[in-house]
């Protein structure tokens, strides 16, 4: 058993995180109930703010909202200092209700429209993450609109892609985002960019993969990169004064993953910079951004489900099936992605059979965890799936008109409900009955 931050096993043998009861709390608030560990998103948001601090190297930290988003969230962001990473018009409009301040939010994506970046350029965001040539285009229209200087940067494929303990060199990335290395996309771009004068091009993005074990991938792309700033340095007499490394860094969902500490990708990503910079005789050191995602949430999270019906086949498996699934953690029908769990209110019984946990929807991929060893299980119990905070909740739908659940912060023995579980109502609200007489 692995439990992460506050999480342990109180005196009645139930599951406690940040100090309260979660087998109350479910009790409370229904099921499924995603819980998140205040302290354990505030613990890594200082340490990855310390390692930049630690080494007297400007940074920006910023929160990759897709991750995990709502007010409540970005407010914890907010008040830890971090910035904010956008994806659409829909996760900008949301920090701004949160009062985040508009110069600490980065706008991304590949296909962001007219709409979308008009918006993000009336709010004041910090910096358009500017993907493709299109969005230059839209961009230049914009400004030129506005009266506004924009800041960019310019998102860069650096044909290194990382996944967990693996990375793969690619002279040039099969990508849907932003601007090739390896083929002059990227040079055309900047070339592009530095002769509009709108803008103001504060430097260069690159996200390499998720998820990733190894601090290789990363340094292998900085180098790729300022092998490139020196190209750029003669071709354009530019240098860039942000470098933004994305985010990726792996966290520990079962046992079988084996993530450095957080702080150390970043330690490894300031290293091999001040190596390169070594290259570049009379420049500052660019500031140093990151974008962690999973790393600030994904363990923070926990979901507890009410156990239901089971069903065992005799001598090929044994389905124990809970009240969510696929529609509030798609990761595992999705990939495959693996799981832990514990029966949280016998946090003391030993496992006594081997299980697969089975959510309600109506399709046979519909599996949360595949062969899990548990206690003996009956519907009186609760389950509680852990490492559930990123691309759980945010990738949550409504199939089969199931409601998404409730989310509560949890911190020091206080409690506080973030998002109300949705109701009957809301999965229709959007619904407009036939007009009479119209299709008979
Ligand atoms: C998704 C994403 C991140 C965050 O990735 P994690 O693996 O959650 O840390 C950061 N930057 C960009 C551009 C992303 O698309």
């Amino acid at each position: 058993m692995n439990l992460h931050g506050t999480a342990q096993i109180g005196q009645n043998h139930h599951l406690w995180i940040g100090g309260t009861d979660t087998v109350e709390l479910a009790k409370k608030y229904g099921t499924p109930l995603y819980l998140y560990d205040v302290s354990l998103i505030k613990n890594r948001a200082r340490g990855f703010k310390r390692a930049f601090q630690e080494k007297g190297v400007g940074f920006q930290v910023a929160y990759a909202s897709k991750a995990f988003s709502s007010i409540a969230m970005f407010q914890l962001i907010e008040q830890e200092g971090l910035s904010l990473d956008v994806v659409s018009g829909g996760e900008l409009f949301t920090a701004l209700q949160a009062e985040f301040p508009a110069e600490r939010i980065h706008f991304h994506g590949n296909n962001k429209s007219y709409e979308e970046l008009e918006f993000a350029l009336n709010a004041g965001v910090g910096c358009i993450v500017v993907d493709n040539f299109f969005e230059i285009s839209l961009l230049k229209m914009i400004s030129s609109k506005l009266d506004k200087k924009v800041n960019i940067l310019l998102r860069l494929t650096p044909g290194i892609e990382a996944h967990t303990h693996d990375y793969i060199i690619t002279g040039q990335e099969d990508s849907k985002f932003g601007f090739d290395l390896g083929n002059g996309q990227a040079d055309k771009a900047l070339e592009d960019v530095l002769a509009f004068e709108g803008f103001r091009v504060l430097g260069i993005h690159c996200h390499i993969g998720s998820q990733i074990f190894e601090t290789e991938g990363f340094t292998l792309a900085i180098e790729k990169l300022f092998s490139h700033f020196k190209k750029w340095e003669e071709s354009f007499k530019y240098f860039p004064e942000v470098v933004n490394l994305g985010g990726g860094f792996g966290i520990q969902y079962t046992s079988e993953d084996t993530p450095l500490a957080p702080e150390q990708y970043v330690t490894a990503m300031i290293d091999e910079v001040g190596k390169q910079m070594r290259r570049f005789e009379g420049r500052d050191l660019p500031e140093l951004w990151i974008e962690p995602g999973r790393s600030l949430v994904g363990d923070a999270g926990t979901t507890i489900y009410s156990i239901g019906s089971q069903k065992e086949i005799e001598g090929v498996r044994h389905y124990v099936s809970v009240d969510g699934g696929m529609t509030d953690n798609i990761r595992p029908a999705l990939y495959q992605a693996k799981y832990e769990a514990y029966v949280a209110n016998k946090m003391n019984e030993k496992p006594a059979q081997t299980v697969s946990i089975a959510g309600k929807c109506c399709e046979s991929g519909d599996m949360l965890i595949w062969d899990i060893d548990l206690p003996i299980v009956t519907d009186n119990d609760y389950l509680a799936v852990s490492c559930t905070g990123a691309y759980g909740y945010s990738m949550a739908s409504n199939y089969n008109r199931i409601q998404r659940p409730a989310v509560v912060f949890v911190e020091n023995g206080e409690e506080q409900l973030v998002v109300k579980r949705e109701t009957y109502e809301d999965l229709i609200k959007n619904d407009i009955p036939l007009k009479t007489n119209v299709f008979v």
